[in-house]
């Protein structure tokens, strides 16, 4: 069978070399073991500021398998990776998506090639643990797949864009035309047979994160802006409560004037700020359910993914 191995490199000039020289020793081996025919190792290049570029271009010319495309700037992370996998299509069997950093254990593609070869359509790597993260990145990672699932949305997790796809899935997965990518969370609803392998995270080979917590926090938004429109139904019902804590108000109000103990103008001023709050935050909900009917329209998702025809 044919492999492509898509790697995203932004400003990656001090890990190539030994990620390349890797990756190659793994297929030179999976080639002799028979388990691959062919493998292109697709080096995207991110709009890079440092030498990523002429690297893949060295490598291109001395190493067979690697090819590269460079994008004429910085896109991120997933739109990168979208470019790689927009390459592929229709060239290979098989794509395997992974970090240019080496964190990725590269010895499980050869797992996720033999589970794709048992008829396995979409394989995860999910990391074992996360003892090599700061405190900090561990916990925020994880309160994060908390929140999205809260929200309704489905993700693996531990589960980054380490990953491989069949040519079915892939093709599924270019079906889906929006602009905003949040890929972990978009093969989930492909829904084709799925397997896991497990790995352990290394440390970064060189380099530093690309990802800052400015970022990873816009991801996060991202992620969930893109697949859930559960914040605008909180605010729904957030004016539903606003409206419960009106009426027993009110109540309240009139057991109050009946007994005597109320002051003038108090009662009224009381009743519509929170009447009216109510009112205001149920109305935007509101008009929110639409604009979520529209974000689901302009999305223009494939209404459904066939899996075989005979
Ligand atoms: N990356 C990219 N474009 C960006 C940021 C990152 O292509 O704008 C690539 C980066 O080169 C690496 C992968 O995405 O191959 C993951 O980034 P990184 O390892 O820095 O993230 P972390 O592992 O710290 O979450
Ligand atoms: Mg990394």
């Amino acid at each position: 069978m044919k492999l492509n191995i898509v790697i995203p490199c932004f400003n990656e000039e001090e890990v190539l070399h030994e990620t390349n020289r890797q990756l190659t020793e793994l297929v030179d081996s999976m080639i002799k073991e028979k388990l691959l025919t062919e493998c292109i190792i697709l080096y995207v290049d991110d709009g890079s500021e440092d030498h990523t570029w002429e690297i893949i271009e060295e490598l291109q010319t001395t190493n067979p398998y690697a090819h590269g495309l460079k994008l004429a700037h910085n896109v991120g992370h997933q739109n990168a990776l979208w470019a790689g996998l927009e390459q592929s299509v229709g060239k290979c069997d098989a794509v395997v998506t992974m970090d240019a950093d080496l964190q990725h254990d590269i010895h499980k593609i050869q797992d996720m090639v033999v589970a794709y070869q048992a008829g396995y359509e979409v394989v995860y790597g999910i990391r074992n643990s996360r003892s090599n993260d700061s405190g900090f990145k561990k916990r925020t990672a994880l309160s994060f797949y908390k929140l999205m699932q809260k929200m309704g949305v489905d993700l693996i997790p531990n589960h980054a864009d380490f990953r491989l796809l069949g040519k079915n899935a892939l093709q599924a997965l270019l079906e889906f035309p929006e602009r905003n990518l949040f890929l972990r969370g978009m093969v989930r609803l492909l829904g084709f047979k799925e397997n896991y392998v497990y790995f352990d995270c290394n440390e970064r080979f060189a380099g530093k994160s690309k990802y800052s917590t400015k970022r990873m926090f816009s991801f996060a938004v991202d992620g969930i802006t893109s697949f859930s429109v559960q914040p605008l139904r909180i605010i729904t019902l957030i004016g539903v409560v606003c409206l419960g804590v009106a009426v027993a108000e009110m109540i309240y109000i009139i057991v109050a004037y009946f007994q005597g103990r109320t002051i003038q103008g108090w009662a009224s001023l009381l009743f519509s700020v929170w009447f009216l709050g109510g009112l205001l935050l149920f109305s935007i909900g509101v008009v929110g359910e639409y604009i979520g009917k529209i974000y689901k329209e302009v999305k223009r998702r494939p209404r459904y993914i066939i899996e075989k025809q005979i």
